[in-house]
C-alpha cells in the first residue's frame, strides 16, 4: 500500500513519527482490519502498551493521500496533528499487498492458531514415533521368537587372524562351527557374550553366546578381546601395539588357527649406524623392513607372517636405546663416550650390529686383573692390584683414569669395602686381623 511522503511530512512531527516507528517495531499493534471502499481505504487499529490500549481510525484513498485521522489518545488532535498510534498503524498498513484486503488481524487470536498448530504438529511426530517404536518391538519380539525355535551350536570356536598393514598389526576375528563367519563388530560380540544374545551368524552358526558353547582356546580369545577391544583399529579389529603385545603373544603363540607363526630368537637384525665427528658421536637406528613392536616385557618383531619375541636379557638390554632411537637419532658428547660404551655399548653389543665408524676404540679395554695379596710381619695385609690389558701388558696408567668394564666395577667394590686405599703406594692396606679374617671368607680375592 502507497501513501505519499508529503502526507506524512505534513500530518506528524518528528517525535511522533519516532513513537510510531517504535511502536510498529516492537509490535504492539493488537489488531487491526483494513476495507478498500471504492477509492478509499477505511483503516481501524488498536495498539496494546502495557495494557493501555489506543484506537485510531485513519481513511487514505488509493492515490495515497490521508483523508482522515482520528485517536483516542491525547496526543492526537484528528485530522491536524497525527498521533504515534496512527503512525505505527500506518507502517503496518505499508506493509500490506492489494490482494491482503480485506484484511483482518487479531495479535491474540493468532497466537493461539499457531499454538494449537505447533502443537497438533508435534502430537503427529510423536504419534509417528510411537507407531515406529512399536513396529520395532514387535519385529524384536518376532526374532526372538524365530531364534528360540532355532537349534544352537556347541564346539564354537573363534579363529584369530592377523593383519599388517602399513607398520601397523591388527587382529580380527572369525567365529566357526562348520563354517567360519567373520566378527564384523568386536563390541557387539562383546555385548553379546554379557547378555547371552542369540545371534545367528548364518544358517550354520546359531549361538547364544554361552560360554559354555566355546571352546577353551576360544575362551582365552574372548578375554582378550573383551580387555583390548578399547584399542580397536576398526570396529571389527584390535590394534597390536605396544600395550597388548606381551599379552597377545602369551594369548596366542599355542594358537593353532592363528594365520601366523611365532618364534623366539634373538634375530641380531637391529642395526646401529655410528658416525663420530670432532666432539660429537651420532648413533642412528637403520630401522629393519619389518615391524618392530616394543612391549612392556619384550620386543617383538614382525615380518613374513612370523612374530619373533627377543629375550628378556635382549629386551632390557635395548629397550631404552631403542625407545629413543625408533624416533630420533641420539647424539654424544665424546667426552661421555667411555662411559656410554661401558654402561650402554657393552649391554647392546651382543643383540645388535653396528656399522658406520669403527666402534672398536669406544668399547671398554678388555681389562684383567690380578690381585696380589701379602701379609707382612706385623701381621698387615697389603693389596697389590695389577692391570692387565689383552695381551697381558701391565697398564701403567693411574687406574682412576681406566673405564674399567662392569664386572671388574663389583672387585672393587668390595676390595673398598674392606680395605684401606693409599694413594702413594697404589695398594690396599688391611691392618685388624678379625677383619682379615672376615675378608677372607669372602670371595673376593678370586678374581
Ligand atoms: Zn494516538
Amino acid at each position: 500500500m502507497y501513501i505519499k511522503d508529503d502526507e506524512i511530512n505534513k500530518y506528524f512531527n518528528e517525535p511522533n513519527w519516532k513513537v510510531a516507528h517504535n511502536l510498529f517495531q516492537h509490535n504492539t499493534i493488537s489488531n487491526m482490519s483494513v476495507i478498500k471502499d471504492g477509492q478509499i481505504y477505511q483503516i481501524v487499529g488498536s495498539t496494546n502498551v502495557n495494557g493501555k490500549i489506543d484506537t485510531a481510525t485513519i481513511q487514505v484513498d488509493t492515490g495515497g493521500h490521508i483523508l482522515e485521522f482520528n485517536c483516542d489518545c491525547n496526543h492526537c488532535k484528528p485530522n491536524e496533528l497525527a498521533c504515534g498510534h496512527i503512525g505505527a498503524i500506518l507502517l503496518k498498513f505499508y506493509g500490506l499487498e492489494a490482494s491482503d484486503l480485506p484484511y483482518s488481524f487479531n495479535q491474540k487470536g493468532n497466537y493461539a492458531d499457531q499454538l494449537q498448530a505447533l502443537q497438533a504438529k508435534k502430537e503427529a511426530a510423536h504419534l509417528k514415533e510411537q507407531a515406529n517404536l512399536t513396529f520395532s518391538l514387535i519385529e524384536q519380539y518376532k526374532n526372538q521368537h524365530r531364534l528360540h525355535q532355532l537349534q544352537l551350536n556347541q564346539h564354537i570356536h573363534l579363529i584369530p587372524q592377523v593383519k599388517s598393514t602399513f607398520n601397523r598389526l591388527s587382529l580380527s576375528y572369525k567365529i566357526a562351527n562348520d563354517r567360519s563367519y567373520t566378527i564384523k563388530n568386536l563390541n557387539t560380540f562383546i555385548q553379546n557374550i554379557k547378555a547371552n544374545e542369540i545371534v545367528e551368524y548364518g544358517n550354520a552358526l546359531v549361538t547364544d553366546h554361552n560360554s559354555k558353547a566355546f571352546d577353551s582356546s576360544s575362551l582365552k580369545q574372548i578375554r582378550f578381546i573383551k580387555e583390548y577391544f578399547h584399542l580397536k583399529d576398526d570396529d571389527r579389529s584390535i590394534r597390536i601395539t605396544s600395550d597388548n603385545i606381551d599379552d597377545f603373544f602369551l594369548t596366542h603363540y599355542d594358537n593353532l588357527d592363528i594365520n601366523i607363526n611365532f618364534t623366539t630368537i634373538d634375530l641380531q637384525n637391529f642395526i646401529l649406524e655410528i658416525q663420530k665427528d670432532e666432539d660429537y658421536t651420532t648413533i642412528k637406528y637403520k630401522e629393519p623392513d619389518g615391524i618392530t613392536i616394543i612391549g612392556h616385557q619384550y620386543i617383538y618383531y614382525f615380518d613374513h607372517y612370523t612374530l619373533n619375541r627377543y629375550s628378556k636379557e635382549c629386551s632390557d638390554a635395548l629397550r631404552p636405546l631403542l625407545t629413543h632411537l625408533e624416533n630420533n637419532s641420539l647424539t654424544i658428547p665424546n667426552n661421555e663416550l667411555p662411559h656410554f660404551s661401558k654402561y650402554i655399548i657393552d649391554s647392546v653389543v651382543p643383540y645388535v650390529e653396528f656399522t658406520g665408524d669403527d666402534i672398536d676404540e669406544y668399547l671398554p679395554m678388555d681389562i684383567s686383573l690380578l690381585i696380589y695379596v701379602d701379609l707382612n710381619n706385623n701381621n698387615e695385609l697389603s693389596v697389590t692390584l695389577d692391570y692387565r690389558d689383552d695381551q697381558g701388558n701391565t697398564i701403567l696408567e693411574n687406574p682412576k683414569d681406566l673405564v674399567l668394564p662392569l664386572k671388574l666395577d663389583g672387585v672393587i667394590q668390595t676390595l673398598q669395602k674392606y680395605l684401606e686405599y693409599d694413594e702413594i703406594t697404589q695398594m690396599y692396606y688391611l691392618y685388624n686381623e678379625e677383619d682379615i679374617y672376615d675378608c677372607s671368607n669372602e670371595e673376593i680375592f678370586i678374581a
